[in-house]
């Protein structure tokens, strides 16, 4: 009787821990939830008029012949636009937090994005020059066109930012079998094999990289953008050599 008195009542505490945990759990969710939701609200009310201050700077900077006023005003829209980008992070992480980031497939040529992509790094003011291998056939996918952009767009810039004493970025397009695979390979900084384990994760920052800007959002959207689309995203990469970020989708996707 004694043996089930104890039973009893350890089953008992048991289920009163599991309770309060539960209720824990319900409390942590329902904060968490009101975090993300507060991050939607924040970045969408400091888009707003971000958009209508990029405006005007855009009829400014067509307007204004003065050299000097045009290149600070030049400089003033590349930070405006910074912020824009920022901002969009922030958006598309509280989204994906949320279940509500959409997508609109559509087919496209690749090997033309990425083509008009490398043409207009190169034609802007920026330290590094992109080198494109991407053939000269047209490659068509069906993805979400903007999306895919975003996710090179991220890589590039990446790829530019951690690689401060270099000056060559390579981009290269391979067809193979079902898939088509782009890869972003830098001669920067790189990282270690623990690093590589954790770059996809939100909001991590390796510890090496630390003094250069940055949210640690871009590569854990590019990683959702990627899984949407059924495809891969990896890295190689030695410290102090350089890195290698991969993508690969589907050439046809019945999905989608
Ligand atoms: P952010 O650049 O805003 O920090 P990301 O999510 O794009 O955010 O990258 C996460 C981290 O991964 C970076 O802070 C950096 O430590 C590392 N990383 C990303 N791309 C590279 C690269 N090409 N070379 C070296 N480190 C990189």
């Amino acid at each position: 009787k004694k043996e089930h008195e104890i039973m009893v009542r350890n089953i008992a505490a048991q289920a009163a821990i599991t309770l309060d945990n539960s209720q824990l759990f319900e409390k942590v969710k329902s904060l968490s939830e009101k975090k993300d939701e507060f991050i939607a609200l924040a970045s969408h009310e400091l888009k707003t008029p971000l958009t209508t201050i990029k405006g005007y700077l855009q009829i400014l900077e067509k307007k204004i012949e003065e050299p000097k006023s045009k290149l600070f005003l030049s400089k003033t829209l590349d930070q405006a636009n910074r912020l824009n980008i920022l901002i969009d992070d922030l958006l598309n992480m509280s989204r994906i937090e949320a279940g509500k980031l959409e997508f609109n497939y559509e087919e496209f040529d690749f090997r033309e994005m990425l083509f008009e992509l490398s043409e207009t790094y190169n034609y802007s003011e920026i330290s590094h020059r992109i080198l494109p291998d991407i053939g000269d056939k047209a490659l068509f996918i069906k993805a979400d066109k903007q999306r895919i952009e975003q996710v090179l767009n991220n890589l590039l810039n990446n790829a530019i930012k951690y690689s401060p004493n270099a000056d060559k970025v390579y981009l290269k397009l391979q067809e193979n079998h079902n898939k088509v695979t782009v890869i972003v390979k830098d001669e920067g900084l790189g990282l270690t094999p623990e690093q590589q384990k954790n770059v996809f994760n939100r909001f991590y920052r390796a510890e090496s990289t630390k003094g250069i800007n940055g949210l640690g959002l871009g590569l854990y959207l590019t990683k959702q953008i990627i899984d949407a689309h059924n495809g891969k995203l990896g890295v190689k990469s030695e410290e102090g050599k350089g890195s290698e970020f991969f993508f690969s989708l589907p050439l046809k996707n019945e999905i989608l």
